[in-house]
């Protein structure tokens, strides 16, 4: 941490505009940066572009966080939000009382959910709280069906899927455990499925899914199938470091958790409404699964909302079971509030109408070819993704094996770079991150590519001048 306080004191060329040791507890911040550094501070979006305090510029390469699907400053979404703050600005969804945009919304999201049949949708704040009530509701389900000990959840390493106690213990980053006391005994965690990374010699990508297969079911085994009640998966790992599924990797997981009974989870929080190309991740890959979580874009990220959709089987369990399981008790003051739902109703709506998952299947080669193009650098070990969604990992000798010093901040390095150009890039460790609003032009996308390429030339330079001293 004190090496990469200096890589960022000395490549951060920011003017925080008067807010330097502010008084917020930032989120995913370490203490020394909110203290010693300047905060960015944005004050203003326009299409894919946000400004920052003092009026510099930034094309928002990461959508703020994977979520402005539809950019700054679509009006649709505003007065969709005003309309009800005027009209309701709040009830609440308890007891059987609730609110029109909360019942409109529900139906509207399963219609558009159309990989596997989904009965029912459960409204949370955020993708966090959204995994954390689908465990809840899958205890409760296997309670509901006299199966008390079918209890544990299978996460995969590197994915993310929150940072609430339960959301935290799925997620498979260390750096979310540490420190905190986590995972939960109930959560496990099985192999990431990066390609590149964890191949063994000679071995196809089919090969590769094949051998992950095993592994989980060699996991099941151990544990004992009665026990195991759900397996989670992002159908595109996303602050994992963006890590498509190799082939047929999901077509074999399935069977191996459908063999024994478990239910599937997709994680669809970043993926869902266009994101690869489709309108669910779960469409690109063929996932059927019993449960989805959806939050950021639902609502463009202008409100604050997440879901959960549950199939005809849980929710069945659910409905009939409930006589001798009681209430479902569970849920949040804002569980389905009007102002979210209103918005997340056109959202979706636009991304229907406007037929977004179309475009973006359009300007996606464009942004997809043009970064791999930069695949050749000599400090990139792989640049990965798919639809509007990329990751670009900084290695040495093109080799996964070959990290730089991570005292050199290499991706920190890159990130201020952008930064400085006008770019805002998701930065973890040598990893980079992309995902624009699905709403970039080609020639936004000729511009994000030519910081992209500004960027990488000073950090290769970067990367000659630490390895002569
Ligand atoms: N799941 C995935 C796949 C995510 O990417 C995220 C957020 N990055 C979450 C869950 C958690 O969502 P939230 O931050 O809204 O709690």
């Amino acid at each position: 941490e004190a090496s990469l306080q200096k890589v960022d004191s000395t490549t951060n060329s920011r003017d925080g505009g008067g807010y330097k040791g502010h008084d917020m507890l930032a989120p995913f911040t370490a203490g020394w940066q909110s203290t010693d550094l300047h905060p960015l501070v944005v004050e203003k979006s326009e299409g894919i572009y946000v400004y920052d305090i003092n009026g510099k510029k930034y094309l928002d390469s990461l959508a703020g966080l994977w979520c402005t699907a539809l950019g700054g400053n679509e009006q649709k979404l505003v007065a969709a939000a005003t309309t009800q703050l005027n009209k309701l600005p709040f009830y609440h969804s308890f007891w059987n009382r609730t609110t029109k945009p909360s019942l409109d919304l529900a139906k509207e999201l399963l219609e558009t959910f159309t990989a596997a049949k989904m009965a029912k949708a459960f409204f949370t704040n955020s993708g966090s709280e959204a995994n954390d009530s689908q465990v809840k509701l899958v205890w409760y389900y296997n309670n509901a069906l006299g199966r008390p000990d079918k209890k544990k959840i299978i996460a995969r390493a590197k994915s993310y899927h929150g940072s609430t106690l339960i959301s935290a213990s799925l997620s498979g980053l260390p750096a979310l455990h540490q420190k905190f006391d986590l995972p939960a005994p109930f959560v496990l965690h099985t192999d990431c499925p990066h390609y590149w990374r964890y191949h063994l010699p000679g071995e196809t990508e089919e090969e590769f899914s094949t051998r992950l297969a095993n592994s989980l079911e060699s996991l099941i085994l151990k544990e004992g199938p009665e026990t195991i009640a759900a397996f989670i998966a992002e159908p595109v790992m996303g602050a994992g470091g963006v890590i498509p599924p190799p082939a047929t990797y999901f077509e074999k997981v399935q069977a191996v958790v459908k063999k024994y009974d478990i239910l599937f989870i997709a994680d669809e929080v970043i993926c869902a409404f266009g994101r690869l190309g489709t309108m669910f991740g779960c469409d690109k890959y063929n996932i059927k699964p019993d449960l989805v979580s959806v939050a950021k874009a639902l609502s463009s990220a202008y409100m604050p909302i997440g879901a959960i959709m549950m199939s005809p089987e849980v929710s069945d369990v659910i409905h009939f079971q409930s006589n001798k399981l009681g209430t479902f008790s569970h849920g949040f003051t804002n569980s389905g509030h009007p102002v979210p739902c209103a918005v997340a109703i056109e959202a979706l709506k636009i991304y229907k109408e406007g037929n977004i998952p179309e475009q973006v299947k359009q300007v996606a080669p464009k942004f997809q070819d043009g970064l791999k193009a930069f695949s050749n650098s000599p400090i990139i070990g792989e640049i990965r993704g798919t639809g509007l969604i990329l990751g670009t990992e900084f290695t040495d000798n093109k080799s996964p094996n070959d990290p730089f010093p991570p005292e050199w901040g290499i991706g920190a390095y890159f990130g201020a770079q952008c930064e400085k150009h006008g770019m805002l890039v998701r930065v973890a460790g040598d990893n980079i991150m992309m995902s624009p609003p699905l709403i970039i032009t080609p020639e936004e996308i000729d511009e994000l590519i030519s910081i992209y390429g500004k960027a990488l030339e000073a950090t290769e330079e970067r990367v000659n001048e630490l390895k002569s001293q």
